[in-house]
């Protein structure tokens, strides 16, 4: 994992003993020794991380770190504070000034690479995720996913795998002061179970227990698609850092060291169920917005959008393989007089049925999109004019055959559609000229007295019927 490292520390030795550590472990690292040239640095160089020292002459850490989050252009920039041991009250403040993380000097090497992964892991992810969610924001609907600080860390779902009475009431007692709700078991078996069954937040793992290896659990969950992305916090003695890197590298994202200091607990806590949320919120808003900007909101079927997308890759892909697509281009007939006679209300209702009924009985991949107005088009990939023709038939049918059975005193209303067909996948074809052959041969349909299939094919002979 490549990733590019800003080193602040207005100590030249400490910049050169965490860059070299860093280095060695092929991080690209650049530097700086005070605030003003930090903030220089992220906006010349975007860093993919900053380890940043506390105490420094004029702007502090904190200070450095306020001014980093204020900005939209490096507000996601994940930030570890680097503190001294004693300064229990200064992680806390670090936490409220937007810091992601805290590490104690002198700086533990797993500790620094556990966090420096873990959040470079996650930078990376939200990266992808915030590139979606701009794309997508391209298509004109999307609600800002805010930021990771503004998540919250309340009623939390947390397992606990721990066989220490005293221990676990100790974990319990921290994590409720944030209204967690927590599931503790002694036995990993059990433990799996519960993950599997409810929706947890948070697992913590004992790496001590008596009788078991917590590094399973570990592994299984990171094996099982239902708790991949769940965060996990690993409770290890200071004498087995070797397992702690282990667990790490199997996809636990923190560690805390027994005795437990409980500050420190609940800010490793509240630290991955924030990271946790706002990763949930990036993915919601970007398939919301997906869904929002391809599907046609009246009728929940995809949109005109969405099949200037797809249709020409559908095509390409036929052409390739040398199989034919083809499309229905259906309209309803006198639809203007339903809106002038009943109202646009009872005319939303109609269109809403027809798109039901056209999408009833389709295969898994012929697709119903809503062009506009009155306007639709069904895509049959894999079938050439002759199953179209059938498939057209059935539509027709099933929308004529029985009138629409409307809401209020209104009753029935007869309800036809005029459907032209297109062929396409023959090389050189493209996706407005299969889309213009459909358009016209429906205009024959309409010409030809409606609630009738033309196909362009067939545009001399007689309409079917
Ligand atoms: P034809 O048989 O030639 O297709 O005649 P038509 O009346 O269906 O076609 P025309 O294009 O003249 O009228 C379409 C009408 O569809 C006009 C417009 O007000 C109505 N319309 C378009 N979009 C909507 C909509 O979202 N809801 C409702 N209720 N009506 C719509
Ligand atoms: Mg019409
Ligand atoms: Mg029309």
């Amino acid at each position: 994992m490549s990733a590019r490292v800003l080193v602040v520390d207005d100590v030249l030795p400490n910049v050169k003993l965490l860059a070299a550590k860093l280095t060695r472990e092929y991080f690209d690292v650049i530097t700086a020794y005070n605030g003003p040239e930090a903030l220089e640095q992220i906006r010349r160089e975007a860093p993919d991380i900053v380890l940043l020292d506390v105490m420094m002459p004029g702007m502090d850490g904190f200070e450095v770190c306020e001014k980093i989050r204020s900005d939209p252009a490096t507000m996601h920039i994940p930030v570890v504070m680097v503190t001294a041991l004693s300064d229990v009250a200064d992680r806390v403040r670090g936490l409220e000034a937007g810091a992601d993380d805290f590490l104690t000097k002198p700086v533990n090497d797993i500790a620094l690479f556990a966090r420096v992964r873990s959040l470079v892991r996650l930078k990376m992810m939200m990266d992808e995720w915030r590139l979606r969610e701009s794309t997508s924001g391209h298509f004109g609907v999307i609600e800002r996913a805010g930021t990771l600080q503004s998540e919250s860390h309340e009623r939390g779902r947390v397992l606990v795998l721990e066989d220490s009475a005293l221990d676990v009431e100790k974990i319990t007692e921290t994590l409720q002061r944030d209204r967690a709700e927590i599931v503790a078991t002694d036995v990993s078996a059990k433990a799996m179970e519960q993950a599997l069954a409810g929706d947890f937040d948070l697992v913590v793992i004992s790496l001590t227990l008596l009788n078991e290896d917590g590094l399973r659990l570990c592994s299984q969950l990171r094996s099982q698609d239902r708790t991949r992305q769940v965060p996990i916090l690993l409770v290890a003695d200071e004498g087995d850092l070797t397992r702690v890197a282990k667990g790490l590298e199997l996809g636990a994202n923190d560690y805390v060291i027994k005795p437990l200091d409980r500050n420190e607990l609940l800010a490793r806590a509240r630290t991955q169920l924030r990271r946790k949320r706002y990763q949930e919120r990036l993915r919601s808003n970007y398939e919301q917005s997906l869904s929002m900007a391809l599907t046609d909101s009246l009728t929940g079927v995809f949109n005109r959008r969405y099949v200037n997308a797809h249709l020409p890759r559908l095509l390409e892909r036929a052409i390739e393989s040398n199989k034919p697509v083809s499309l229905l281009m259906f309209d309803i007939d006198h639809f203007k007089v339903v809106n002038d006679t009943y109202g646009h209300g009872i005319g939303d209702e109609v269109l809403r049925e027809v798109t039901a009924r056209a999408s009833r009985h389709l295969r898994t991949f012929d697709l119903v999109a809503r062009l506009g107005g009155e306007e639709f088009i069904v895509i049959l990939p894999d079938s050439d004019g002759e199953a179209a023709l059938l498939v057209a038939e059935r539509l027709r049918d099933r929308i004529a055959g029985s009138p629409f059975e409307i809401s209020a005193e209104v009753g029935s209303i007869p309800v036809t559609v005029s459907v032209g067909i297109a062929v396409g996948g023959r090389a050189g074809d493209t996706a407005e000229s299969l889309v213009r052959r459909a358009d016209e041969a429906l205009y024959e349909a309409k010409r030809s007295g409606r609630n009738c299939i033309m196909s362009e094919a067939a545009q001399a002979a007689a309409p079917a019927r």
